[in-house]
């Protein structure tokens, strides 16, 4: 089914636990996971040391051997999984990185309860995925301790990560657990079609820089200084909230021995607390810039660079206030304590919990980011099997915002691409796995695009207050969980009070294409005056919606799914045409035919 990387494949194959198709009728659970982690950045040398000890609490109905982690950062280095796929399409650019560019993540040694364990790399050469087998099983309710010592860097070339002089992009650093949930084990080689999915976490970070460094990262600085009063833009230095107690007073740190307990000279030491998110990722940079302020009582971090005219002043900070606005009123609260929007050195963006790394400050992308912390981080989809929740339901989201703010045919062009694009017959179900999608433009139509689409069109169908009913809904019964395509699909029907199968099938499950059009509209007069359009409309495609016919401002709603249908639309004068989906918001592959003038 999928051509790359058969020997991989197989071999994570077999540490996955059995195929479970029952999957979804299991009770749901989620691991206990908890980080201590000591970590020094050498930027003379451009490397990271780091020291973490996992306590993990298996809270699943099943006995475990074996503990797997990813290493993501090592995806980006020559004989990747990673650059393997890219030399598939023809591109080099991780293959040919040289040893001084190159990412990498070395786990230096490891030890389960005290004992040394043996790193096992099942996707060798690539070695994003690492398995560690317990010295004895873990059984439902019980815990393991893991220690780690790693050294990690960054690649010179950003993607999702990246370092530039002093400034590193840390997204990736530490060994990060995979997740163990209703399916089994979830590891997959890090690729560029694809992202991630994570355990919920707690985070206790002592970070080692030199003392000029300025820090974004997810989580709450309890101790230390990150850089930002230093750092602030004239002005901005009173309005700094830290935050420091929103966690409650911490006790002392759990000293893991890397680090002294006093910081060296020239060097400082920033503490760091994070609950119940499922990565832990940071920026720093000597250069940075702090703006900050607050959104109700959530603190917001701002981190640009010299130069970035369009940051500064307040107006990235309040482009992320407008996000936190906008998306508090489609879900609800916001489930953390801050945002940290940082400028990363690569274009675009990406999302991590409370942090989102962006390579600009538009507000398409801080909208598109930071909703992200509502859609892949508090509900926490496994972005591998089901990007469309995260990535789809932001594009949406995205373009909602847009379409009520001043672009109300901000739709009409997504509908136009995604049709054309159906046309030429290239779409696959969006429940495709993103490795299994045929090129990267697929995997971006798929994830992207056409769900933001089919989002629109159930919104549409649904109506905006049973839809928005859904979204709170979906938000609300699954906030800090891992959701599935099922999670959203019941909210919205028990929020509409109805059987959404039909719909979720055709849009999410096949490829069925739709395709309405005016066969023929006559009209005659009647001895009262008005008029009688009859209207046959014929449906081509295999999938079917609801659609809206219009005769000269009066709409009906044909709801049938038979393949001719004959209406008769009454009107107080003699019409002149009648239209099909005036609204677009049915993805119909030809408009062309839409249209009839009235004989
Ligand atoms: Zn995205």
């Amino acid at each position: 089914m999928m051509p790359m990387l058969p020997h991989l494949l197989t071999a994570l194959a077999l540490v996955q636990a059995p195929a479970e198709p029952a999957a979804a009728q299991q009770p749901y659970f989620q691991q206990d996971v908890a980080y201590r982690i000591e970590a020094r950045l050498d930027d003379e040398a451009e490397v990271l040391h780091g020291r973490a000890r996992m306590r993990y609490t298996n809270r699943s109905p099943d006995t475990l051997d074996t503990l797997y982690f990813h290493l993501h950062l090592n995806a980006f280095r020559p004989n990747s999984a990673w650059a393997r796929r890219e030399l598939e399409f023809g591109e080099r650019r991780f293959q040919d990185l040289g040893p001084d560019d190159h990412a990498f993540q070395r786990i230096r040694s490891v030890t389960v309860e005290g004992r040394p364990a043996t790193p096992l790399y099942p996707g060798a050469p690539d070695s994003t995925v690492v398995a560690i087998p317990l010295a004895a099983p873990l059984a439902p309710g019980e815990s393991v301790t893991v220690d780690f010592d790693w050294d990690a860097r960054p690649s010179t070339l950003p993607r999702r990560q990246g370092r530039r002089g002093r400034h590193y992009d840390f997204a990736h650093w530490f060994p990060i657990v995979a997740v163990y949930d209703r399916s089994g084990w979830a590891v997959r080689p890090h690729l560029p079609q694809g992202e991630f999915y994570g355990e919920f976490m707690d985070f206790d970070v002592t970070l080692d820089v030199a003392a000029d460094q300025v820090i974004g990262a997810t989580g709450v600085p309890v101790e230390g200084d990150p850089g930002w009063a230093a750092a602030a833009a004239p002005g901005w230095a009173d309005s700094i909230d830290y935050r420091r107690d929103v966690y409650g007073t911490p006790g002392a740190a759990e000293r893991l021995g890397l680090l002294e307990a006093t910081p060296g000279t020239g060097r400082k030491q920033v503490r760091w607390l994070a609950r119940d998110v499922h990565n832990f990722a940071w920026s720093t940079s000597p250069d940075y810039i702090y703006e900050g302020g607050r959104w109700r009582d959530l603190a917001i971090h701002v981190l640009y660079k010299p130069g970035d005219d369009d940051w500064a002043n307040g107006q990235a900070l309040n482009r992320t206030r407008t996000a936190l606005a906008w998306l508090d009123s489609i879900f609800g609260p916001f489930a953390w304590p801050q945002i940290t929007n940082v400028h990363r050195i690569e274009g675009g963006g990406t999302e991590f919990p409370m942090l989102v790394m962006n390579g600009s400050a538009s507000l398409g992308l801080i909208l598109h980011e930071v909703g992200h912390n509502y859609v892949m981080g508090i509900l926490a989809n496994n972005e591998w099997k089901e990007g469309f929740l995260d990535e789809g339901l932001t594009t949406f989201q995205t373009n909602w915002y847009h379409q009520t703010h001043g672009q109300p045919d901000i739709w009409d062009r997504s509908f136009q691409a995604m049709a054309a694009w159906e046309r030429a017959g290239r779409s696959q179900p969006l429940v495709t796995h993103s490795a299994d999608f045929r090129d990267f433009q697929t995997y971006n139509q798929m994830t992207y695009t056409k769900p933001a689409v089919v989002y629109r069109m159930l919104q549409a169908y649904l109506g905006d207050e049973r839809f928005g009913a859904g979204l709170r809904r979906y938000y609300e019964q699954n906030k800090l969980r891992h959701v599935t395509l099922a999670d959203f699909q019941r909210a919205m029907e028990e929020a509409s009070g109805e059987d959404l199968d039909w719909f979720f099938d055709q849009w999410f499950r096949t490829t069925a294409t739709l395709d309405y059009a005016v066969r023929s509209a006559t009209t005659e007069r009647q001895d009262d005056g008005t008029w009688t359009t009859t209207v046959v409309v014929e449906r081509t495609g295999e999938a079917w919606m609801p659609v809206t016919l219009e005769v000269d401002g009066v709409r009906q709603r044909l709801t049938s799914r038979d393949r001719v249908q004959t209406v008769e639309v009454v009107t107080p004068e003699r019409p002149s045409e009648a239209v099909l989906d005036p609204e677009t918001v049915v993805l119909d592959t030809d408009r062309e035919n839409n249209r009839r003038p009235i004989d």
